[in-house]
């Protein structure tokens, strides 16, 4: 079953299987599926693999830790010779 779009009457309606009229594939990925609205106007839908969201491919996972350790040993090494202190002089203490 498939919801499609009637653009003369403004409105979406049910397209069961029974009632498909032609499937075609377009391309790779792309799937032509037309009917009739109950009115009687040509509908067609387009759908297939390439309109499902995927996992973005450009995406490797996390960082691998060989990359990490050095950045992570580098940040430990600094927060040891360079250590911040959060309080506040005192001077801007009020009481
Ligand atoms: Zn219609």
């Amino acid at each position: 079953m498939f919801v499609v779009y009637c653009a003369v009457c403004d409105r979406r309606t049910l397209l069961g299987v029974d009632e498909v009229e032609w499937v075609e594939n377009l391309t790779r990925g792309v799937i032509s599926v037309s009917g009739h609205c109950p009115r009687g106007h040509d509908v067609v839908l387009l759908t297939g693999d390439a309109f499902t969201p995927h996992e973005d491919p450009r995406y490797f996972g996390p960082a691998p830790r060989i990359w990490t350790k050095p950045m992570n040993k580098l940040r430990a090494w600094l927060r040891g010779h360079f250590e911040v202190s959060r309080d506040l002089p005192g001077p801007f203490y009020r009481f």
